[in-house]
């Protein structure tokens, strides 16, 4: 098999990887769709993942594909089954895992952060990681499981209930899910707040009431303006910087509950108003990884709950991984996948899949 190892400072390099055995429990997945996540943009830049990285390794934690062959004691999933696979693996024995909170666990290692992931031709993988997703779904679609699984999570902690007001700080690839889930799970309103202006194109086309330009218009303003509500129920941030902190908390309501949710840099702080926090009983709150959120995930996925295909803009061969990254940190793309059945770069319309190229590629 073939793998982009991250070398560590930024560097990645394309090796042959011998193919060992399978263990009784452990899955050969054909890789088809691995989504390029802000982490793994983190992690290029020399900062940490959920986990800490210890290279050479192959990063690629967003991943989809076709399971090749089964261990002896696979009963999960089966050759020729489509599956995204939850990377996340914990111990069961620190107190957090004992306590409920896998999420938290001490020793969490990752496939695509801490052993080898996506951004490969093949995985091996235990099968309690895979699961099983409709045929019919696009396989890049499939790929977000994982996201989409951590948005379920952010979606859990912020509370929402049927007629909450919810917005929105960042129309990346986590925020354009987590408008959809907001929906899903009761909002009366939904609105988001992005600079960018094709992003909040995008954002409208899914579904928001309305998408706020924060730079140009003074967000809580305008938000009261729009939804006739003095401020938010519930806001989730997705960006990761200290001004999309500051405008989440600007835009929050009385009694609102406040999901930092986005990956900051370790070095980042913010001066929090504690009046703000006492005058508006104001609940703040993180959001870590997915702890049992998979299976919904997978379930919405399946039922086709979410729009994805606006969302993912582009396309790579993994062996251009880094043009990938690029691409992924730059404002013209919002979700960035990359596939081993491509021979070249692809920039997807909306609605339209790549799924052809997979399935008539001449593969390896
Ligand atoms: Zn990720
Ligand atoms: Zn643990």
């Amino acid at each position: 098999m073939k793998g982009t190892y991250f070398l560590g400072n930024g560097n990645f390099e394309i090796r042959e990887k011998a193919l060992s055995s399978l263990g009784p429990d452990e899955v050969l997945v054909r890789v088809a769709a691995c989504g390029v996540c802000g982490t793994d943009v983190h992690i290029y830049h020399g900062d940490k993942g959920s986990a800490e990285v210890h290279p050479p390794v192959i990063l690629g934690h967003e991943l989809a594909g076709i399971v090749e062959r089964v261990g002896e004691n696979v009963d999960l999933v089966a050759a020729e089954d489509h599956v995204a696979i939850d990377p996340n693996i914990y111990c069961g024995k620190c107190r957090p895992c004992r306590q409920g909170k896998k999420q938290l666990c001490e020793n969490l290692s990752a496939i695509g952060v801490t052993r080898d992931g996506g951004f490969a031709d093949y995985c091996v993988v235990p099968q309690t990681q895979c699961f099983k997703v409709d045929q019919e779904i696009p396989i890049e679609h499939a790929a977000m499981a994982e996201p989409l699984a951590c948005c379920i999570h952010g979606i859990d902690r912020a509370g929402i209930r049927p007629g909450s007001a919810v917005c929105v700080i960042g129309g990346g690839a986590i925020g354009l899910m987590m408008v959809q889930l907001a929906r899903i799970a009761g909002a009366s309103s939904v609105v988001l707040s992005e600079p960018n202006a094709f992003r909040r194109k995008v954002a409208l086309e899914i579904g928001v009431d309305a998408a706020i330009d924060p730079l140009e218009e003074d967000l809580a303003a305008r938000y009261e303006e729009v939804t006739g509500i003095h401020g938010a129920d519930v806001v989730i941030e997705c960006v990761g910087n200290t001004k999309a902190v500051e405008q989440a908390f600007a835009v929050a309501g009385k009694g609102a509950e406040i999901v930092l949710f986005s990956v900051p840099k370790p070095d980042t702080f913010h001066p929090l108003s504690l009046d703000d926090v006492y005058h508006k009983e104001l609940s703040v709150t993180g959001s870590m990884i997915d702890p049992d959120t998979f299976e919904r995930a997978v379930s919405l996925l399946n039922e086709r709950r979410l729009k994805l295909a606006p969302i993912i803009t582009h396309a790579y061969p993994t062996d251009r991984l880094e043009d990938a990254i690029r691409m992924q940190m730059s404002d013209e793309s919002i979700k960035v996948v990359v596939s081993p059945d491509l021979t070249e770069p692809v920039a997807l319309q909306p609605g339209e899949s790549w799924k052809s190229y997979i399935f008539h590629a001449e593969i390896r």
